[in-house]
């Protein structure tokens, strides 16, 4: 069976199912393909692998650098009118604090003037003004102590699997056609001719291909690994493993934890396994019924690059962290909340994607500017992607690139290691996650 449209996004995760929108408002025919979520992780095929299948992400409009501050602060601004829009209920704005070490000054600094000029306020808070509004929160002992930066409104956290619902059904509204199933080839015809998309319906294995002029493709970190690229392109993008402890919360300890805003530690000390990044997001209900609090490593030395298809397969399969990562995050539960007694503790294990800008690849492949990509969230895409997913689709459409910064700064990069000298992703500055 085949089928036309004037662009296929390859992806239905956080960018791709913002992209769709976007492009279907703008009138153009649409047709965004990829898989339901799995209902087993270890029977899953990479290409279900997705990094929104949970039920919290970090947002928050203070920003490591102009890039992030920028898109975060624009995603953050319509999260209210994607709900209204949608129906769907996503964001929780109960504060985000970011607990920094001291000796990062000069940079938090110019972070708190960026966000300034974007028009976002964040309180500036002295170890002593963290504990006297936050009792229960331990902090962090950090060299040179700790401060804390708190955004009390338009922060908290996102449910992203109903992020990604909200703006399917908003896609859709506008025209765009879901298909539920996986891409597994790629092709043109000739330089110029339309792209053939190959793909294979979850439920039944019934193929479909569709004709399109144009692609985007969204499909996540594991774009090398899950067909979703047409060959030869392979883009300059590391994995990493993202493991997290969640700790079950019994029902009567919820209103001493459910206040907390969600918190990131930044640790810039070059310190190995005892290096203290991390994050916690507050208790929330999962679809077992039972209360969770998260809590995973921020990028620092205790994530692990997975290099190849195999090792990335097992990772997820398993859901087994290691003995290193679960010793940190239980270390820094410990520090973080002193007081927490779960009633159990489970492991989940997910990835993250870095690219050697820390940027998103918004970009081009093809010289005819037919083939487009969106992926690169750098651990952090979730609370952007309403804006990257405009973006991207700014460039399918050849509309004007309304960025602060430069369009190229975002070329994807093919060829791993191409980039002139590769970074240490393990090593610091880190980041904000
Ligand atoms: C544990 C964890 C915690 C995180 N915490 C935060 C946070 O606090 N705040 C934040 O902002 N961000 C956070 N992130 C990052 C954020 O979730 C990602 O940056 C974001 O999901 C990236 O969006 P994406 O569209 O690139 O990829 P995804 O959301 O993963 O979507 C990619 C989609 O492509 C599909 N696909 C793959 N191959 C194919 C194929 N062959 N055919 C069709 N479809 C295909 C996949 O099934 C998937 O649905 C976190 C990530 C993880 C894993």
């Amino acid at each position: 069976m085949a089928r036309n449209a004037d662009v296929v996004v390859v992806g239905a995760g956080m960018f791709g199912s913002a992209a769709a929108k976007y492009l279907s408002r703008s009138g153009a025919d649409t047709v965004i393909v990829g898989p339901p979520e799995p209902d087993r992780p270890a029977a899953a095929r990479l290409s279900e692998f997705g990094a929104y299948h949970d039920e919290s992400r970090i947002a928050r409009c203070l920003g490591w650098d102009r890039f992030w501050g920028t898109v975060d602060s624009r995603s953050t601004a319509r999260y209210r009118d994607i709900e209204a829009e949608s129906g769907v209920g996503f964001f929780q704005e109960c504060g985000a604090l970011a607990l920094i070490a001291a000796s990062l000054r000069e940079h938090t600094d110019t972070m708190l003037r960026t966000s300034e000029d974007d028009g976002v306020t964040v309180d500036r808070m002295t170890a002593a003004d963290l504990r006297q509004e936050f009792p229960g929160l331990g902090l962090p002992p950090m060299n040179g102590g700790v401060e804390g930066l708190l955004e009390r409104k338009s922060a908290g956290h996102l449910n992203p699997r109903h992020l990604v619902r909200a703006q399917l059904a908003l896609a859709q509204a506008a025209g765009a056609r879901l298909l539920r199933a996986t891409v597994t080839g790629i092709h043109r015809d000739g330089p110029a001719g339309p792209w053939h998309v190959r793909t294979q319906t979850a439920t039944t294995g019934a193929t479909v291909t569709v004709r399109a002029d144009k692609l985007l493709i969204a499909a996540g970190s594991l774009v090398n690994h899950n067909n979703a690229l047409p060959r030869p392109y392979r883009l300059d993008l590391q994995t990493f493993t993202e493991p997290n402890l969640l700790y079950e919360v019994a029902d009567r300890h919820l209103p001493a934890l459910q206040d907390l805003p969600t918190v990131v530690t930044i640790d810039p000390e070059d310190s190995g396994d005892a290096n203290l990044s991390a994050y916690l997001l507050p208790p929330l209900r999962y679809p077992d019924g039972r209360w969770y609090l998260r809590i995973g490593p921020a990028m620092q030395p205790a994530v692990r690059e997975l290099r190849t298809t195999d090792e990335i397969h097992t990772w997820y399969a398993r859901q087994r962290i290691t003995p290193q990562q679960s010793a940190l995050l239980s270390r820094m539960t410990k520090v973080l909340l002193p007081g927490l007694e779960p009633v159990s503790v489970r492991e989940a294990c997910c990835v993250v994607d870095k690219t050697p800008t820390r940027y998103p690849y918004l970009g081009h492949l093809d010289k005819d500017k037919s083939l487009t990509v969106a992926v690169g969230g750098n651990g952090h895409g979730a609370r952007g992607s309403d804006e990257i997913g405009r973006l991207a689709a700014t460039l399918v459409l050849g509309d004007r690139w309304d960025l602060p910064l430069s369009q190229e700064t975002f070329a994807p990069a093919h060829e791993p290691g191409a980039a002139a000298g590769r970074p240490d992703y393990l090593r610091p500055p880190y980041g904000l996650c």
